[in-house]
Formats: C-alpha cells, structure tokens, sequence
C-alpha cells in the first residue's frame, strides 16, 4: 500500500518528524492520558507499575508512568521496525481493519520482536498478554508496560485509526489565519491539546472530573478493535469534514470551517477520557488477572 511504504520511506531517511506520524497526541498528549489512566489504578496496581519502571534502566524517557507513556516515540527514532505499529491505517473509501493490520492477529513472543508489518491492535492485544504472563521476564515486561502505556494513546488519536491516502493527514494542509499553517495530523496530536493547557496533571484532572460512572462502564467493554473502530468513526464525524481530497497532490491550504475547532476539542477530550478509562483497564487487568482472560477482541 502506497500510504505504508511511504511511511516506511520516510522512517527510513530520518524524516519522521517532518512528515510521519511523529508524535501521535504530541508528548503531552500521552502524559494526559498517563494521568487520567493512574487516578483509575488500583493503589495496587499502581505500585506494581511504579515498581516495574523503576527498574527500567533505558534512559530514553524518565521512569515515572507519564513520561514513560511517551517513551515508544522516541524509541521509534531509532528502532524504524516498530514505526507501523503506532497506528493502523483504516481507508475512508475502504473500511477493512484486517487488511489494514496485515491480516490479524497475530502473536510472538517476545512481543518487542513482533513483525515489523504490523498495526497497533494487534500489538496492544500482543503487548497486554505478555504483561499478564507470569513467564515474562522483567526486561520484557518493562518493554511490555511501556508499549500499552503508548499505544491505548495513540489509538484513541482518530488520525491514527484512518487514512484517507494522506499519510494519516499529513498532506491536509490548514490555513489558520494570517501567514499561520498547520497540517491536519499536527492539528489533532499538539494543536488541540495545547490549547487545553500546559499541565498534563490538571489536563486529566478535570478531564477525570466529568467522566460519569455510565461513561466509565460503557467504555470499559470491548477491546483494542473496537476502539480503533470507534476512533475510526470519530475521524469520519469530526475530523475529516473539512471537504479535504483523498490522496496528496492538492496541498492548498484549507480554511477551517466555523465551528470545527470548538467541535474537533470536544471530539479530542472524548477520545482522551476513553483512552485514560480503557488504559487504567488493562493495566488493572494485566496486573492482577489471568493470562486467558486478558487476551480477547472485543466484540
Ligand atoms: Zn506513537
């Protein structure tokens, strides 16, 4: 597929952070998420992963479970095999998640040796059974923990769960008034959430604030497919209705419409709110549950 060599090529040539799928949510998204995630752990919990990135010895990010949910990133920029597996690539014109994941499932052990042609249910469904499964050594299970804490983000990120032939909405590009652009991709990972505020901690705490029970439970059923199809479907709700094309070769800027910023915050807040519920919920799972039960697709 054209969207995934691509993106390959240009993981190859160093050019992630220019055009690739750089930082889904931006670093500060996933601390957001880390946070919103860690008020939702059991006390329990909560030290069984504090303890385990503790004895991380990889300097890449800082051991506290929200920068560690931005650590996949930055390992991504010098280990190009895992770069597919942050996002799984569901067409606007052709909706087909197995196509899309390579053919789904599939399974290896140890997970952080997966295939590198492989998309981010799979791995969240690969990395949450190794978790759980007491025969998984440490070096594995930080590997393991660090992967769930980034990957139930950037699968909330609609851009990650849709294309449109646009590199993930990479080519969109956005006028925002005066000489001031963005691309659509940018827009959603950092614009949106800069504009909730700097502190990540008070992001998720009022985020946490108005998650009501029923929301809570509502989310906490299904599993990684079903919310890369849910995010699929807020990408078609809320972020591809700028009238963009399909496909890269018409990269003039687009005004916003009216409206859709206000709208695209909303839609971004949601998403967030799921992925720091549904985060909490594997982990509480992954912690304390048995390996059989944690490895299941939703429906
Ligand atoms: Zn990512």
């Amino acid at each position: 597929m054209v969207t995934r060599s691509f993106r390959i090529a240009v993981a190859a040539i160093g050019l992630a952070a220019v055009c690739g799928q750089a930082n889904a949510w931006g670093y500060q998204g996933h601390r957001v998420v880390a946070a919103l995630a860690r008020a939702y752990l059991t006390p329990a919990v909560r030290m069984k992963v504090d303890a385990l990135l503790a004895a991380d010895t990889d300097p890449l990010a800082a051991h506290t479970m929200l920068e560690a949910a931005t650590w996949a990133d930055t390992w991504r920029n010098t280990h190009r095999e895992t770069s597919q597996w942050h996002f799984v690539d569901i067409e606007l014109d052709h909706p087909d998640l197995a196509s899309a994941c390579f053919g789904y499932p599939t399974s290896t052990r140890p997970a952080s040796t997966g295939p590198a042609q492989d998309c981010i249910v799979d791995r969240i469904n690969d990395f949450v059974a190794e978790l759980a499964d007491p025969a998984t050594d440490q070096a594995e299970r930080i590997f393991a923990l660090k992967f769930v804490l980034h990957f139930v983000g950037d699968v909330h990120q609609p851009l990650h769960a849709s294309d449109n032939h646009d590199h993930g909405g990479n080519c969109v590009q956005l006028s925002l008034g005066g000489p001031r652009s963005t691309n659509l991709h940018s827009f959603w990972d950092t614009r949106l959430i800069e504009a909730m505020g700097s502190d990540p901690q008070a992001i998720a705490d009022g985020l946490r604030a108005r998650v009501t029970p029923s929301q809570k439970s509502e989310w906490e059923r299904g599993g990684p497919r079903d919310w890369a199809t849910q995010s699929y479907g807020v990408a078609k709700a809320s972020v591809y209705t700028l009238g963009s094309r399909p496909g890269c070769e018409d990269q003039t800027p687009i005004n916003l419409p009216v409206g859709y910023e206000a709208a695209a915050k909303k839609a971004a807040e949601l998403q967030l709110q799921r992925a720091g519920v549904r985060l909490a919920l594997v982990l509480n799972r992954g912690f304390t549950e048995k390996p059989r039960r944690i490895r299941y697709w939703g429906t």
